[in-house]
């Protein structure tokens, strides 16, 4: 493995005359330089990827899932590479770096197991009506800071097997991961077909008004969502936006509260919160309140937080300065609260680097700025309800609509509460996840269309409807 970083575009490895520094959130220096893509770069990778879509887009559902299933194993072997640089720009402990590029290969593998068969919509003895799919052409993929790798992943996975290519932009701070997948594409996919450019945010607009784009795949902030998704109507680009979420949790009077906390806390704080899926809220009942807000201060108190490269560290720090600032303005905006009553944490680690400690705050209200914006950090409201219809209505009560959860003995009952909030997966006693089979997505401003799942593939493809006259038929 290269220490340079070089995009890949057309299969080769190119830098630019440009470049970027990329900064270890764990020290707040730089550590390694980052080419920036120019238009030119931009364009070119284009083309190759419009070369390339003449005969990928030919091969069989079989034969490219072949090719992506042997770049998946080809990025398995370079795990062990790949992971440190990984926790150095992102700042998550090397434990999880590992898995999330674990992650990675099973997410391809997984994902280009689905199928996606014609549909025979009616065959009436007139007509046979089929409902087909075509692949749709160069999907620019663009991705953020907080799970570089599974997320290009996933864009990648469908993107390519439903017969697309593609070019990719990582987010231009945490960029390297992800510059480092395209080298495992230039061994293992034919050139052109997975295309891979750094650059700043202005290469996400160029992208997203090209005309030789066909489709956005954008996850990243709502903020940003809305500038794409105006700027692909230029040129009328399929889009998909996974964006930001303010995630409720609703805790019901059954809850066993030993058992449920662990799991609370490692959905609110697992990557130091910065999920667009974690619980960002909690909603619990008058009666469990105390035990819940005790549970969780316990486990935010002995958190080991530091540097992702240090062993037995489980939270690393905020991935960004920007980030950082955020989430502190938040806490002290918190702490003019008078109700609020931050249990655990409220501060920043001694220490250089964009650390906070895990910060529980009890007793919030609902028209707190904590509770009513994302917080995507490691900071965790709870609230208290009497009525679980007014827990509903007040999870609801938001613009985002990413997901949610219902904790409970009773499943059914569980289940019940889960299909009256507003979004897009609601699980039961469990909090954060993606699985290759269920569409993943937002309600409201969470997102526009769903990836994953046969749903998630379908939408990466042109749908057509071929109708066949009957010979014979009257
Ligand atoms: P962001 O919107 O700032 O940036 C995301 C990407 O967009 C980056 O690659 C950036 O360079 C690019 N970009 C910026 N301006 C652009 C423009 N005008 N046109 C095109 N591209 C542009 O988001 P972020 O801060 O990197 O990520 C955090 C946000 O992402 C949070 O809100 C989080 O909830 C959300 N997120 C959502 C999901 C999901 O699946 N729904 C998953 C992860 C993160």
């Amino acid at each position: 493995m290269s220490d340079q970083f070089t995009h890949t575009i057309d299969g080769k490895a190119e830098t630019s005359e440009r470049s970027f520094d990329v900064v270890n959130p764990a020290t707040a220096q730089p550590f390694a330089k980052c080419p920036d893509a120019s238009r030119e770069q931009l364009d070119r990778a284009v083309t190759a990827a419009r070369g390339a879509f003449a005969s990928w887009s030919r091969k069989s559902f079989a034969a490219r899932r072949e090719a992506i299933v042997a770049f998946a194993h080809a990025l398995a072997k370079r795990i062990d590479a790949i992971g440190p640089v990984l926790t150095r720009e992102q700042g998550k402990p090397l434990g999880q770096a590992k898995w999330e590029i674990g992650g990675a290969v099973h997410e391809l593998e997984a994902m280009c197991a689905l199928t996606l068969e014609t549909q025979l919509i009616r065959n009436d003895g007139k007509h046979r009506v089929e409902l087909i799919y075509h692949p749709l052409g160069v999907v620019g993929a663009i991705t953020p800071w907080n799970f570089p790798i599974i997320l290009a992943a996933h864009k990648i996975a469908h993107g390519l097997y439903a017969g697309n290519t593609m070019v990719l932009k990582p987010s231009p701070y945490t960029p390297l991961a992800t510059l480092l997948m395209g080298e495992v594409a230039r061994d293992t996919l034919p050139p052109g077909v997975l295309n891979v450019v750094a650059g700043g945010n202005d290469l996400g607009a160029w992208m997203t008004e090209h005309p030789g784009i066909d489709r956005i795949s954008f996850t990243g902030s709502v903020p940003t969502g809305k500038r794409v998704m105006a700027s692909a109507a230029g040129t009328l680009k399929r889009v998909t936006l996974e964006l930001g979420g303010n995630d409720p949790a609703i805790v019901l009077e059954d809850a066993n509260v030993g058992e449920i906390v662990p799991n609370l806390f490692r959905g609110a704080f697992l990557n130091a919160g910065q999920i667009c899926m974690a619980v960002k809220r909690i909603y619990a009942p008058e009666k469990l309140y105390e035990p819940l807000v005790e549970g969780l201060t316990k486990l935010a108190l002995s958190h080991r937080v530091g540097d992702g490269m240090d062993a037995d560290v489980e939270m690393g720090p905020l991935q960004n300065k920007m980030q950082f600032d955020k989430v502190m303005d938040l806490i002290d905006d918190t702490k003019r609260n008078k109700s609020a009553r931050i249990t655990a944490g409220g501060h920043t680690l001694n220490r250089p680097g964009y650390f906070i400690a895990p910060t529980v705050v009890a007793d919030a209200e609902d028209d707190m700025r904590l509770v009513r914006e994302e917080q995507f950090g490691p900071v965790l409201p709870i609230l208290k309800y009497k009525d679980v219809n007014d827990a509903v209505r007040r999870a609801n009560d938001t613009r985002f609509g990413l997901c949610a959860s219902v904790w409970t003995e009773d499943y059914e009952r569980g289940a019940d509460v889960a299909k009256r909030i507003e979004a897009g997966t609601v699980w039961v006693n469990h909090h954060v996840g993606s699985e290759a089979d269920m569409p993943f997505g937002g309600f409201k401003e969470s997102g526009i269309g769903r990836e994953l799942g046969t749903m998630g593939l379908a939408s990466y493809m042109e749908p057509q409807v071929i109708k066949i006259p009957l010979r014979g038929a009257g």
